[in-house]
């Protein structure tokens, strides 16, 4: 009887021991709410974080919203009562998640703002990103050297202007970095916007849509190059525009010998969009290193549930309007037929077969 006692009790103990040590694994929970699926790097960013937040023993939560608003406040609606210890967040509109934020907060959670910046609420713990402005002011960049490169016998150069979601953040930032280096040479009447329309309440393009900006660019074409003029650039600021504007334009027959395609540019590096690059038809791309982002993320994360103190590397930026978000930022690079290969392929980012 002793004997049996002693087994139950160690068994017992055991169990005991066994079902702590795997509690004791389980880190907690944590929600990642992403905008949509129709973009390839989101698609990214979700399994690179959902893996390397596994790997240090979080549960993960990971949900996409189609760009829908309602839908994505539900969703982390849902992460918090499920008791996310985390949040992280690529908004589509962060303005409206103010509430659900502080709820989160008053249980004790943190939000992390992914790539895209939280406004309006002071319950935004850490942002980590690209340096946004920076992104704005390679693509000026490489849009000067192309029409440098393809027109520069045909100043002053025709550009057209695209610029991101109004209710992303970071679309002002990537227009305000283009800016910064286009607006002097359009001043100095180098560059000039025939259709006229600057300023991101003109050149916004809501939900980062591809069709809107195609449309646009239809409008943009008919009311102000039926006269024979040539579209020598445009500044996409995202590779789902870019590929939207190109539609646009091989429509009224860019491309072709006695049309060359104007120096469009983008961002993201995305497998169409490169390819659209080795064939031509996009000078260039802003590679963002995803997999840095959800690396570094999910180490902030990690770090700050532990009590420590996550590493920062920007406390000035980004101001939420409530208050400056701690954030990390990381270096976008441009990427155009020159070093592709090297930047996106040999990194590993996308396979050379998926270019074929
Ligand atoms: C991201 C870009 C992306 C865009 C559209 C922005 O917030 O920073 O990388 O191209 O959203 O999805």
């Amino acid at each position: 009887m002793k004997i049996i006692k002693a087994m139950v009790g160690a068994l017992a103990l055991g169990l005991a021991t066994m079902s702590f040590g795997a509690h004791a694994q389980d880190k907690g929970l944590v929600g990642i709410a992403m905008p949509t699926k129709s973009s390839l790097r989101w698609i990214s960013d979700g399994n690179e974080l959902k893996a390397a937040l596994e790997a240090k023993g979080y549960t993960v939560d990971l949900q996409y919203a189609e760009d829908d608003i309602p839908n994505q406040l539900a969703q982390i609606e849902g992460m918090v009562t499920k008791g996310a210890k985390a949040l992280v967040v690529a908004s589509i509109d962060g303005t409206t998640l103010s509430q659900v934020l502080q709820q989160a907060k008053d249980g004790g959670a943190i939000t992390v703002a992914y790539d895209r910046l939280i406004r309006e609420s002071p319950n935004v713990d850490y942002y980590t990103t690209f340096d946004n402005f920076k992104v704005g002011v390679l693509q000026a960049e490489s849009l000067v050297a192309g029409l440098k490169e393809r027109f520069g016998d045909q100043k002053p150069w025709n550009v057209e202007l695209f610029g991101g979601s109004p209710d992303d953040n970071n679309a002002f930032f990537f227009y305000d970095g283009a800016m910064s280096v286009l607006q002097p040479m359009i001043d100095s009447g180098e560059i000039v916007i025939k259709s006229g329309q600057t300023g991101m309440e003109k050149v916004g393009t809501l939900r980062w849509d591809a069709a809107v900006a195609q449309a646009r660019m239809d409008n943009i074409l008919s009311a102000n190059y039926s006269d024979g003029s040539r579209v020598h650039g445009v500044l996409a600021p995202y590779d789902g525009l870019s590929r939207g504007i190109i539609s646009s334009l091989r429509g009224v027959g860019y491309g072709s010998a006695d049309q060359a395609w104007p120096i469009i540019t983008g961002q993201d590096a995305e497998t169409p969009s490169v390819k659209a690059i080795i064939a031509g038809e996009q000078y260039s791309t802003v590679f963002k290193d995803t997999r840095e982002l959800a690396k570094v993320t999910a180490a902030l994360v990690d770090t700050a549930l532990s009590g420590g103190q996550p590493e920062i590397n920007d406390t000035k930026t980004y101001e939420n309007g409530v208050k400056v978000v701690p954030s990390y930022l990381l270096v976008p690079v441009s990427v155009d037929k020159s070093n592709y290969e090297k930047i996106v392929v040999e990194s590993g980012y996308i396979k050379a077969e998926e270019l074929k």
